[in-house]
């Protein structure tokens, strides 16, 4: 079985291969090399990620043998690779170091590698074992904040709370990684929407991540927060308490971030460097909520982007 592929575009035939493969939408161009398959954690409310796959950890020899074959299909000509699926820093440190030792080798041309993390594996990990970690070629850890309010990160079971989220995200950037962290807007529903946008700046600022990522929720099916919206118990935020969530969340933020919109479910391109861009992101969400309220046209559009994004 292979376990690498290219973000965009298949690199061999898709047998064997657990689909779709996930990856930040920033890693489209990168060769996704699974070093575990599936998620050690598997329990946010709002993810369908990896449900029908047991977490396994994959052998070192056959993740450096993916490397070998992927050399042959590149020419070894790679600058980025993701290391999927979720939370592989769970494996042991020397292992991971190792698979990370040969990827360098065999790809000289390396940029930038990065993975997704969760803060209470980071937590866990040793200082020491993050710095080895980021030595050995590790560059970057995409990791789910989703919210840094205590009530909702409980509900959603995302198995940390903020202090846990603030304590392994600073751990990462003192071992020298660059942290991106992911914000979940629309997670607090229509009721919790300002407790949200209050509680995860104030998060954010106490780690001041290098990027801050936003996507909206759109419930998916087999989910628990799908099954609360179809019983009743949750009401998904629509595209003006979005906005406004945003726009609270912003205003709170005093980081020195890079802020990107860079993902399909969202209503407003809303980017830039924070805090030299505020002023304009502020204004830009301001422009979308007046054009909101006079706009039918525009409300159509933006409702029918979520009704798009449902099916
Ligand atoms: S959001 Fe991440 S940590 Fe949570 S279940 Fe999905 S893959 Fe696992």
């Amino acid at each position: 079985m292979f376990n690498f592929r290219f973000g965009r575009r298949l690199a061999m035939s898709e047998e064997n291969y657990d689909f779709p493969p996930f990856r930040p939408p920033s890693e489209a161009d990168s060769l996704l090399l699974r070093v575990t398959r599936g998620c050690p954690w598997n329990r946010c409310a709002f993810c369908p990620m990896y449900k029908h796959i047991k977490f396994e950890k994959r052998p070192v020899q056959a993740v450096k043998q993916d490397i070998d074959t992927a050399k042959v299909y590149t020419g070894g000509n790679v600058e980025t690779v993701f290391i999927a699926d979720s939370d592989s820093l769970v494996i042991n440190t020397g292992e991971m170091c190792q698979i990370l030792g040969h990827l360098h080798a065999v790809f000289p041309s390396l940029t930038r590698v990065t993975t997704y993390g969760r803060a209470l594996t980071l937590k866990r990990k040793s200082l020491d074992s993050l710095k080895k970690i980021r030595k050995a070629g590790l560059t970057r850890l995409h990791i789910g904040l989703e919210t840094g309010s205590p009530q909702l990160l409980d509900r959603i079971k995302k198995g940390a709370g903020p202090e846990t989220m603030i304590h392994g995200c600073n751990k990462a950037k003192e071992a020298g990684f660059e942290v991106s962290l992911y914000v979940l807007l629309g997670i607090g529903g229509e009721s919790s929407w300002q407790e949200h946008a209050l509680e995860t700046a104030k998060v954010l600022n106490q780690i001041n991540p290098d990027f801050i990522r936003v996507r909206t929720l759109t419930p998916q099916p087999n989910t628990p927060v799908f099954q609360w919206w179809r019983e009743g118990s949750f009401q998904i935020a629509g595209p003006e308490t979005i906005l406004k969530e945003q726009k609270t969340l912003i205003e709170g933020l005093s980081v020195t971030s890079q802020y990107l919109s860079d993902h399909v479910s969202n209503y407003a391109p809303v980017d830039g460097n924070l805090p030299a861009d505020k002023t304009r992101m502020l204004s830009l969400i301001d422009t979308a909520l007046e054009k909101l309220s006079k706009d039918v046209a525009f409300r159509t559009e933006l409702e029918g982007m979520r009704y798009l994004r449902r099916l």
